[in-house]
């Protein structure tokens, strides 16, 4: 081969290795605020301009579902039915009339412990600080005689929601991020992203496998001691959802009562102060997670036994871990 030849091809392998080199697949990370909470959302792609497109995507997907259920903005479909409740059924769109039907289903699971009817008494209990004594028993009363989910009417062939009692509320503080987290997931699948994680404070969402070829793991920490980590699980398409914000929480007479509220009721829980679900779905993992708080260690754990693909890992506020039946953890 004449040395100019060989020169060439040596240069063309060397390009070939140079842009595989490029080419390679790797993890694209964005952190952002969305739905009042932190989401980091990383997708696997070839370069930095298409992985922000896809983010892009994702982010234009949570907004979208932020505008329908939020029931801070005034605009949302959810607001016009909480302005309505005890005076007419209002007209929406399907994805929130299903989004309801779904959660009124985990009710049903849950024996009333989920609850998205449980938001008339955010006017009772404050979370963030505010609070410096506890609701009277008789504002806890009048409060908790408005939830109930038997009183969110639904007719599906109109597609109308009716809460039936003045002064009900529903809101989607414990299936929203969830639900937003599954739907980021779906879009960046239909667009051809390999694989991601969506992660909505703790949320998370994940498919596909990481550019090396192992899987996605997540880290599981008590709440006792944040920077511990106390197992590390591989998840491969599914979600894992923890609930628990310490954050949220107030104290009264040396006890702690969550920000996650009793249906039945009306007070707090109190007793656990970390649920991990895992599930094929984040939207059912964020409400179970929510669920197991109000149940309580052995109704919940109980009721995640009886569910398929279902698992969960309690800590209490002794610091105690209980897991469900099929649950393996690696001591790390
Ligand atoms: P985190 O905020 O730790 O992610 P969750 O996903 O469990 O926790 O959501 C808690 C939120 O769910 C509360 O801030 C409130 O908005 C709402 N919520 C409280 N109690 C209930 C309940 N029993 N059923 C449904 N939603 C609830
Ligand atoms: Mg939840």
């Amino acid at each position: 081969m004449p040395l100019q030849n060989k020169l060439k091809k040596q240069i063309t392998i060397a390009l070939l290795f140079f842009c595989a080199l490029c080419m390679a697949q790797q993890p694209y990370k964005r952190t952002l605020k969305l739905m009042g909470s932190r989401f980091d959302i990383t997708v696997v792609a070839n370069d930095s301009i298409t992985a922000n497109k896809y983010i892009d995507t994702a982010v234009a997907e949570i907004s979208r579902i932020e505008k329908l259920i939020s029931s801070w903005d005034a605009n949302s479909q959810t607001s016009e039915i909480n302005r309505n409740a005890g005076i007419k059924a209002v007209k929406v769109d399907a994805e929130l009339f299903q989004l309801i039907e779904r959660a009124i289903g985990i009710s049903k699971l849950t024996d009333g412990a989920f609850d998205i009817s449980y938001a008339s008494m955010d006017r009772i209990w404050q979370f963030d600080g505010s609070m410096t004594e506890m609701p009277s028993e008789e504002e806890i009363a009048a409060s908790v005689s408005k939830v109930g989910f038997k009183n969110i009417i639904l007719d599906k062939e109109k597609s109308t929601v009716f809460l039936k009692l003045e002064g009900m509320k529903i809101g989607f503080g414990a299936i929203g991020k969830g639900y937003a987290a599954d739907k980021a997931k779906d879009v960046l699948i239909a667009k051809g992203v390999p694989s991601g994680i969506i992660n909505a404070s703790g949320d998370m969402n994940t498919w596909g496998k990481q550019p090396s070829g192992k899987e996605w793991k997540v880290a599981i920490t008590n709440p006792m001691d944040k920077n511990k980590v106390f197992a590390l699980l591989p998840i491969t398409n599914g979600a894992v959802v923890t609930s628990g914000n310490y954050e949220k929480f107030v104290n009264f007479n040396g006890k702690r009562y969550t920000h996650i509220i009793d249906p039945r009721t009306g007070y707090p829980s109190s007793g656990i102060i970390s649920v991990t679900v895992f599930a094929p779905k984040a939207e059912l993992a964020d409400a179970l997670a929510t669920s197991v708080f109000v149940m309580g260690i052995e109704a919940g754990l109980d009721r995640i036994n009886q569910l398929p693909k279902i698992e969960c890992i309690i800590i209490d506020d002794k610091g105690n871990i209980t897991k469900s039946k099929n649950i393996e953890i690696d001591k790390v």
